[in-house]
């Protein structure tokens, strides 16, 4: 008889699960057999009827103590299905779109979002990025945010635009990109970034800005001159991370519009975490976030 192949996991799968299935699928991933109380870490637990309760401190605790829907009075099925937009779709999902999808506030949507996205960043910063290495900034957002991406002005004063933010990446070809908001793009702001993240002795690929121009002391500098026309020189050019902005751009301007300063690491997250886990499959992503032991406030998201 033919074996019968495994199947996807799909939005179905999702729509199938009770909201007491969710909870044990939960209880699962972060525990596997063996209840742990997320307070002492004692690991004889008795169940109860909604919750366990630890046999050595004597606490009471829910299935999402701990985890990123601590605090949360959304149903997780309406969380599982967030979690799978986002870990299965190509392209960001809208907080105005989820809302509709799963019948709750916009407000409540775009929070359910940031959560998950919080939970998704990566968090090997202690890895050092090597081997070839393409750094670069971009500008996003401004007055025109909806229609007009800024790039790099070539001869433009410095690249700072007071209405746009700053974000800075290096992207390791064949490898992973990390990626942040910054205060601005001057030598002693992305110097010590560079630094930080990748290994001394790599091949960094710059293009010609003057922030640049030092770090032919920590590594083998090359640099293609964009305003001289030039874009690849052998190995050099820059290509692969403006890539990367162009997604994360594209991601930005056609779903979720307006992306204030404040937010924007979440969004650059995203695009980094969705670039990061690209060959990754789309279940291993989803219990990766019912593994989280991430929080994020509303309070401290606002304020
Ligand atoms: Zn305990």
């Amino acid at each position: 008889m033919k074996q019968e192949k495994k199947r996807r996991f799909t939005l179905l799968d999702v729509m199938n699960l009770s909201e007491a299935d969710c909870k044990k699928q939960l209880a699962f991933n972060r525990w596997g057999d063996t209840v742990s109380c997320p307070y002492c870490e004692h690991d004889k637990c008795y169940t109860t009827k909604e919750r366990y309760k630890c046999a050595k401190c004597r606490k009471l605790f829910s299935v999402r103590v701990g985890t990123p829907f601590e605090d949360s009075k959304i149903p997780l099925k309406k969380w599982f299905i967030a979690m799978y937009f986002v870990t299965h779709h190509s392209k960001p999902i809208s907080s105005h779109q989820l809302a509709k999808d799963i019948e709750v506030t916009q407000r409540t949507a775009w929070f359910m979002l940031h959560r998950i996205r919080h939970t998704l960043v990566d968090n090997g910063l202690e890895d050092k990025l090597e081997g070839i290495v393409e750094c670069d900034e971009t500008y996003v957002g401004g007055k025109n945010r909806n229609r007009h991406w800024d790039k790099k002005v070539p001869h433009s004063q410095g690249r700072s635009f007071k209405d746009k933010t700053p974000v800075f990446g290096m992207l390791e070809r064949d490898g992973k990109v990390r990626a942040f908001k910054v205060p601005n793009t001057k030598k002693k702001t992305l110097e010590p970034i560079i630094k930080k993240h990748i290994k001394k002795g790599s091949k960094v690929m710059t293009d010609e800005y003057r922030v640049y121009s030092d770090l032919h002391f920590d590594y083998t500098h090359k640099k293609v001159h964009h305003n001289r026309g030039q874009y690849v020189v052998g190995e050099a050019h820059t290509n692969t991370i403006e890539g990367f902005w162009s997604l994360f751009k594209r991601g930005i301007l056609g779903i979720h519009h307006n992306v204030s300063r404040k937010h924007m690491n979440l969004y650059v997250n995203e695009a980094e975490y969705k670039y990061n886990t690209r060959e990754m499959k789309g279940q291993k992503k989803f219990n990766k976030i019912l593994k989280s032991d991430k929080q994020l406030s509303y309070s401290k998201l606002t304020k």
